[in-house]
């Protein structure tokens, strides 16, 4: 059986864009495969402290999981959920990969570069996560990591990182599948790109500073809706789907498509007569608030002890694969 591994770090609630744009793709992924694929879903923990984290960790931890479930992520026997730092494995082989990684190919990661640009004091996890990223990949002979674009570089490494050890020690890592490939199995020709409300030239982040320019997932319905009536877009009036002249329209149009779960194209025609924006705004807030409300009541509705029990039975599962693949690394060394 194949493994898909996919995971989101917990530094803060999330927004609609990590919503559309990376948890519900994973979810339908993973309700797809799981009959015949190990799922791992997995939360980050130990990546989420290589930078300031909203709140508190734990409490946002559990609340991700919660996420998942919520967006409709149906469980079975292979589907595993667990906490990455309660698989200490990962920190292991993370150390090992260290000592055949280079600075050098570690240096060129785009992630590393943005995430230390003006800091006058980068935190090593920063620029040494990428290589945990590697461990949290093979240690389940992952084949398939379905990410954002922001990511496939670490893919990249991850194969050659796996392919350099193989080469040395024997077949010990299932080398994931190409960016290419991985694309492919997620069936999207382009990844999800919600845009800032108020700088539709950007995307959505929940690190942005102005509360309009986002929709928090544990935003007040009434409060989103009023986000979207107040989105910047454009002087035109004409409704058309074009990310480069009309970003805040096409923005709005691409919501109202993934909110409602119908196609782009479909939602285009229906407003390709429309001269006024704010009947296309209203529509689309009360889509989003109409999702929120509905989320919302199911997040509400999973208690702790669910999520608990699912860690539970995840963590046993992830410790006894992680240990078996980290002895074979260890022994590689002569660790062991
Ligand atoms: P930050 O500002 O802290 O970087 P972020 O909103 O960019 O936050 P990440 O934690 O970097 O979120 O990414 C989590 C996941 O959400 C990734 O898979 C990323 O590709 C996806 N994602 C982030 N922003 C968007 C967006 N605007 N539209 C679609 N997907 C997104
Ligand atoms: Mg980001």
């Amino acid at each position: 059986m194949k493994t898909i591994l996919t995971g989101i770090r917990s530094n803060s609630v999330l927004t609609l864009g990590n919503y559309l744009g990376a948890l519900l793709p994973m979810v339908r992924l993973a309700n797809a495969h799981s009959k015949d694929s190990h799922v791992n879903i997995f939360v980050p923990d130990l990546h989420s402290i290589i930078s300031d984290v909203d709140g508190d960790l734990r409490q946002n931890t559990l609340r991700t999981l919660k996420y998942y479930l919520a967006a409709g992520l149906e469980v079975n026997e292979n589907v595993h959920i667990y906490r990455q730092s309660y698989v200490p494995a990962h920190s292991e082989l993370c150390w090992i990969l260290n000592c055949i990684a280079t600075m050098g190919e570690a240096s060129r990661m785009t992630q590393y570069k943005e995430k230390s640009k003006g800091q006058e004091s980068c935190n090593v996890g920063i620029f040494d996560y990428p290589i945990l990223m590697a461990a949290d990949i093979l240690l389940y002979d992952a084949t398939y990591v379905p990410i954002g674009e922001d990511q496939f570089q670490h893919i990249e490494l991850t194969r050659n990182l796996a392919t350099r050890f193989n080469n040395r020690f024997g077949e010990i890592f299932t080398v994931p599948a190409k960016t290419a490939d991985q694309v492919k199995f997620m069936g999207m020709s382009d990844g999800i790109r919600i845009r800032d409300l108020l700088n539709p030239e950007k995307k959505m982040s929940k690190s942005t500073k102005a509360e309009n320019s986002k929709i928090m997932l544990d935003d007040n319905p009434a409060k989103a809706a009023k986000k979207i009536m107040s989105a910047t877009t454009d002087s035109f009036g004409k409704v058309k789907f074009d990310m480069w002249s009309q970003p805040g329209i096409s923005n709005l149009l691409q919501i109202e498509a993934l909110v409602n779960d119908v196609p782009l194209q479909d939602v285009i025609s229906t407003w390709a007569s429309e001269t006024r924006y704010g009947e296309l705004k209203k529509k689309v807030a009360s889509s989003v608030s109409e999702m929120l409300t509905i989320f919302q009541e199911k997040l509400a509705d999973i208690s702790d002890g669910e999520v608990f029990a699912l860690l539970e039975s995840g963590e046993k599962y992830a410790n006894e694969v992680a240990n078996a693949k980290l002895f074979e690394a260890q022994k590689a060394f002569h660790l062991r």
